[in-house]
């Protein structure tokens, strides 16, 4: 067992409000199992504003668990994300995830699209001169960001974000344990010493796993792709996206991880199950 592993989720806010009961269902569930809190995406540009603060006031009002919001400044003005995290402040969020965010479909290459605040860094400290005692997480990325120009420039974006008050990161989701524990030894040479917890993503269909690598841009995993092209029904290739992530948290906590953060897909069962599969959860 590994009862006194930390664990948490991410869900994002229902894109059609029919599938609002549904989400809560899920929450309910997700909360019953004591994460330490539940994190909420931001829709690009804003677009899920509304919807995000209903998602973690709901878990807020309902749930013993502490919501954690993402927020992203990509495009705002300085007034504009200091409204938006007053906005969930004054709804009694206390935990961020801060986010830059990314460039809005059809930017040009060289167009400027950032607005005033540039870096996820400059939305950390703007967070911190709202709320001092947030808890604020923020984004790592174990096979760098597909922004990077050069090496180490994602251990460098990291360190201004420890820097500038970030208390620990998620990781993007990864596909090999090496991934991950390769990179905390880079970034603990360079002076990081915030808490990295590994993202995990359960890839449970085949269309998953490629509209995954379309979005992160990661390289394929061959052996992952393989084994979800060899499973008959969706059952099986269920079983196999579970056994994956089973087998990455397990490598990923022995590695010394503080603790795992699963990406939920708005669906209980699969992270549940995995969570049981390690050890994490009766
Ligand atoms: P930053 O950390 O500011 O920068 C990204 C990259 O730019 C860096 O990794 C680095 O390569 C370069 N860079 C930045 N600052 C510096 C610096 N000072 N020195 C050198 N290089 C620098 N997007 C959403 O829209 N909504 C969400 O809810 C959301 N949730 C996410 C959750 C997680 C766990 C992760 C990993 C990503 C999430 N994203 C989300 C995606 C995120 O918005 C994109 O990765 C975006 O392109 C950059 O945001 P960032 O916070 O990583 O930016």
């Amino acid at each position: 067992m590994r009862a006194n592993t930390p664990f948490s989720f991410e869900v994002y806010p229902p894109r059609k409000p029919e599938l609002q009961a549904e989400l809560r269902e899920t929450i309910q569930r997700l909360a019953e199992v004591g994460p330490e809190y539940i994190t909420v995406t931001y829709g690009a540009n804003g677009s899920s504003r509304d919807s995000s603060l209903e998602c973690v006031s709901y878990i807020r009002q309902n749930t013993a668990i502490d919501p954690l919001a993402h927020l992203t400044c990509v495009g705002s003005t300085r007034d504009e994300a200091e409204a938006l995290v007053r906005q969930f402040y004054g709804a009694g969020i206390r935990s961020f995830l801060a986010l830059r965010g990314d460039a809005p479909e059809g930017t040009q290459p060289g167009e400027d699209f950032l607005g005033e605040l540039k870096t996820a860094a400059d939305m950390v400290a703007l967070i911190r001169s709202v709320s001092p005692y947030a808890r604020i997480a923020v984004a790592a990325f174990p096979n760098g960001h597909p922004d990077s120009t050069r090496a180490n420039q994602d251990i460098e974006a990291l360190l201004a974000k420890q820097v500038a008050g970030a208390d620990f990161a998620i990781t993007q989701l990864f596909f090999h344990a090496s991934d991950y524990i390769e990179f905390v030894d880079r970034a603990r040479a360079a002076g990081v010493t915030i808490p990295l917890t590994p993202g995990i993503m359960p890839v449970t269909t085949a269309n998953r796993l490629a509209r995954i690598v379309e979005i992160t841009g990661l390289a394929t995993p061959q052996e992952l792709t393989d084994a979800l092209a060899a499973a008959g029904s969706k059952e099986e290739q269920r079983a196999v996206g579970i056994q994956h992530a089973v087998d990455l948290a397990n490598a990923v906590l022995d590695a010394g991880a503080p603790g795992i953060h699963l990406y939920a897909f708005n669906e209980h069962e699969t992270v549940l199950e995995v969570l049981r599969r390690v050890g994490v959860i009766e």
